[in-house]
């Protein structure tokens, strides 16, 4: 499988506080993947432990403080270092969580996808501009799209908002959407129609997905390999189905034994076994040996390397031994 988007040993550390020792938080710690083509990777983890950070620097909506990001094989913070190509904007697109925030509200639906149609060159008269705009409405199963391009966003339902802005980020024709909690704040009811239309897009347009959930359940229905994050570190990443059946990190272990609720929702039940992870000036060792019933004393020492335990499987915990991986697996062992 062809790689499309790859991160190599992205961080982010933000300056807190003033004085003469300003302190970092570090938001995110130089992690390393790869997205194939017409592959869907889940980035799962409680909020804070850094999956939307990892979008918003692919999408380059802000700059990461270490590592490089490769798109089909060019170094794009080389080529394009003070922002990103409109190109490169083209090529990679997001979807945030919230459907309302999204939408400007004095805005048709329609108004919503000519502007990305013309500002990257898909319709050369307004005729044609109509055409993209009920076609696009139509990939996303609003219909009839005439008429739902006449509407404002206070019009439509959420299910119906979060189609809109999947239709505006495929507007400029793009092969990978960072998708971040796209369904979170949808009724129950209608999530997994909106995963469907996401699955089928990637099969007819062939797009990739980064899909950023906490929502470990959604993320085996939909993507072919998990990654789990924990304070700023990928811990974890496999194929999903067996991440799903053999988590190996104990943090994946406590994740999986925490009982979903009908919404998905593990927090709740994550946030009783103790306190959130320190970010700022974090102690030295293994960020979860607060909360690891496995934790020995080199979990106090050292940050533990990522591990190989099988093929296109890694782990980054002590209780499995040496032999460090060279960073995220590329996607050629998707089942
Ligand atoms: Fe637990 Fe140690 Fe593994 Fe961290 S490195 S997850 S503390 S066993
Ligand atoms: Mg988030």
């Amino acid at each position: 499988n062809q790689v499309i988007l790859e991160a190599k040993d992205l961080g982010k550390y933000f300056q807190v506080g003033g004085g003469f020792r300003p302190k970092r938080l570090r938001a995110l710690n130089e992690v390393s993947f790869a997205l194939g083509a017409r592959q869907v990777v889940a980035l799962v983890g409680e909020s804070g432990s850094g999956k939307s950070t990892i979008a918003r620097l692919l999408v380059r909506l802000m700059d990461p403080s270490s590592g490089k990001i490769f798109f089909r094989g060019r170094d794009i913070l080389q080529e394009e270092p003070r922002r990103a190509s409109l190109d490169y904007r083209s090529q990679v697109q997001m979807i945030f969580q919230d459907p309302f925030g999204s939408l400007n509200p004095v805005h048709t639906i329609g108004n919503h996808l000519e502007r990305p149609l013309l500002l990257h060159g898909k319709a050369k008269s307004a005729a044609e501009l109509k055409d993209r705009v009920h076609e696009l409405l139509a990939t996303v199963d609003l219909n009839p799209a005439a008429e739902l391009a006449a509407r404002y966003p206070h019009q439509l339902s959420g299910g119906q908002r979060q189609r809109v802005a999947i239709a505006r980020a495929l507007a400029p024709g793009p092969s990978v959407i960072l998708a971040d909690e796209p369904i979170s704040m949808l009724d129950v009811s209608i999530r997994v129609g909106v995963l469907n239309l996401m699955e089928r897009l990637k099969e007819q347009r062939g797009i990739s997905y980064l899909y950023i959930t906490h929502d470990i359940a959604s993320a085996r229905y939909f993507a072919d390999r998990t990654m789990v994050m924990y304070a700023g570190h990928i811990v974890e990443g496999a194929p999903s189905e067996e991440l799903m059946h053999k988590p190996a990190h104990p943090y994946t272990q406590l994740l999986l034994s925490a009982v979903p609720d009908p919404n998905g929702s593990m927090k709740s039940a994550l946030k009783a076994k103790s306190g959130a992870p320190k970010l700022i000036d974090p102690p030295p060792g293994c960020p979860f040996a607060d909360r690891c019933p496995s934790v020995m004393a080199v979990c106090r020492k050292a940050m533990p390397g990522a591990t190989r335990i099988e093929q296109g499987r890694w782990v980054r915990c002590h209780l499995f031994g040496e032999g460090v991986a060279s960073g995220m697996e590329v996607p050629q062992e998707r089942s």
